[in-house]
């Protein structure tokens, strides 16, 4: 195979070093993306060679990074060090305080600054210089979501021949949210992703707003299907929904640590259990939901008392003041829920602020009854994947927001709209009261649908598309 090697580009590093007890440990971030990579690098056909070079951001060194990932597998870990005030405008300011809001529908909460748009031009360069610095002919640049827009075209000035990837992992929104951006970070952004080969993003509706908007931009690029026409490059744009380690969830159901906490939780909670765990986010749809169930409530005094929601909200994005705010309204909802309804031996929400080890979560997800998945807006979320997965009994029901990228693949859930809270109310009493042959019917055939469409699947999938592209273009040379 004369196919050069892979360098993956994210914001985040796959490892980071740790101290403890005056020794230097590496930790492997957690995340579908570190699985699917590694799993990748250990397939028999593997088509590309030698160690997979990951670049990302991070405080560690390139020496100290060197020293401890050297034995830990197939990733080389390259950092790209950005200077801390460029970093905070890069990454809390353009990313996080208007990209993220942005793209997830929620204009208002979006900041229009101009140093924002700076430090991220700034930050993309930086990128940019240290995968110039590790490229060879024949490498394959493998770009990802929207801390990076602007690399691939970066990249394409400086490679022209080589193939360059990019996956988005958030959503891709509709031209009239897409158009409250200043028009020169518009072309910015537009022109920074077609600078890649092939481009991914997770559903159909994200590839059709991604193509609305480059004919809104560009109305002389010609539209054939998937495929853009530069004028001198064709560009794939498509849809891979990206998908979980399925056997791991499936086998935990099984695990004795999981069997033993599975029971515990059982045990404390002696009836019907309804399951959340998101991280704090505006995105997630959390006041929503405790307002749904607290009308579901309020509308079913039958099941007072003998259903529990177990909403566990994994700290994230803290030291901004939006998430302060909304952290502070969501422990008042869950106090007034609690205050409304709750008996001398029954608490209606039992609420955690905090993360959880994998076998604590594979254990709740088999626990529970009813998953609650309901965020106003989503790329993919893969919390719902991972229920299913986790029901190795072919029992429990998922409600899904239609929101969530992942709905479009999840028709047997109970899918609803989140900030219809009539339609979330009415949706945990017909869940809570599903017949379990009706639960297991549905469970079963979205349990098919991810095992055979799991994380590897994901990853050949694009890779195979990849490839087929490489040679359309070679065929029109
Ligand atoms: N998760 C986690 N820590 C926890 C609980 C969950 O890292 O304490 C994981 C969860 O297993 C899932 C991911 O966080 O893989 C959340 O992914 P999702 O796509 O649902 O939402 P995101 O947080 O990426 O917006």
């Amino acid at each position: 195979n004369n196919k050069g090697k892979l360098i993956i580009a994210a914001y985040r590093l796959p490892f980071k070093i740790v101290y403890q007890n005056n020794h230097r440990e590496l930790f492997q971030n957690s995340g579908g993306l570190v699985s699917a990579v590694l799993s990748l690098s250990t397939q028999k056909n593997y088509p590309f060679s030698g160690n997979i070079s990951w670049v990302g951001h991070s405080e560690n060194t390139a020496l100290e990074l060197q020293e401890l990932t050297h034995e830990a597998g197939p990733i080389d870990a390259i950092p790209v060090t950005i200077p801390a005030e460029i970093n905070a405008l890069y990454y809390e300011g353009f990313c996080n305080d208007l990209i993220w809001p942005l793209f997830h529908y929620f204009p208002s909460e979006a900041n229009f600054d101009k140093t924002y748009f700076e430090a991220y031009q700034a930050a993309n360069q930086l990128f940019a210089d240290k995968i110039a610095e590790i490229t060879e002919p024949g490498d394959t640049i493998w770009i990802h979501d929207y801390q990076l827009m602007g690399l691939p075209a970066l990249l394409r000035e400086k490679f022209p021949g080589n193939t360059i990837a990019f996956f988005f992992h958030i959503p891709f929104p509709s031209f009239e949210i897409f158009r409250l951006l200043p028009v020169s970070w518009r072309k910015y952004l537009i022109d920074g992703i077609l600078g890649a080969d092939l481009i991914g993003f997770h559903t159909n509706d994200y590839v059709r707003y991604f193509l609305g908007t480059v004919q809104r931009l560009y109305p002389q690029y010609e539209q054939r299907l998937h495929y853009l026409n530069l004028g001198n490059r064709l560009v794939e744009i498509d849809a891979f929904p990206i998908s979980i380690d399925f056997n791991k969830f499936d086998d935990a159901y099984q695990q004795p640590e999981v069997v033993k906490i599975r029971t515990e939780i059982k045990q404390h909670i002696p009836h019907k259990i309804i399951f959340s765990v998101d991280r704090l986010d505006y995105s997630k749809g959390l006041l929503h939901r405790l307002i749904g169930y607290e009308l579901f409530l309020e509308n079913n005094p039958g099941w007072r008392g003998k259903v529990t929601f177990l909403m566990v909200v994994v700290p994230s994005r803290d030291t901004i003041g939006q998430y302060q705010q909304m952290k502070t309204e969501t422990d008042m909802l869950v106090g007034k829920i609690n205050a409304r309804f709750g008996e001398i031996n029954w608490q209606p929400v039992i609420y955690q602020y905090r993360s959880l080890p994998f076998e604590e979560l594979a254990a709740m997800y088999s626990a529970s009854d009813v998953a609650l998945i309901t965020p106003v807006r989503d790329g993919m979320n893969l919390v719902c994947k991972e229920y299913v997965a986790s029901r190795h009994d072919n029992r429990g029901v998922l409600i899904l927001s239609e929101m969530a990228g992942a709905a479009a693949e999840l028709s047997e859930a109970i899918l609803i709209n989140p900030t219809d809270n009539d339609d979330t109310a009415n949706a945990i009493q017909r869940a809570l009261e599903m017949h379990p042959d009706e639960q297991e019917g549905r469970m079963k055939a979205l349990r098919q649908r991810l095992r055979i469409y799991d994380i590897d699947t994901w990853t050949n999938d694009f890779f195979a598309q990849l490839s087929s592209l490489e040679t359309e273009q070679e065929r029109l040379k």
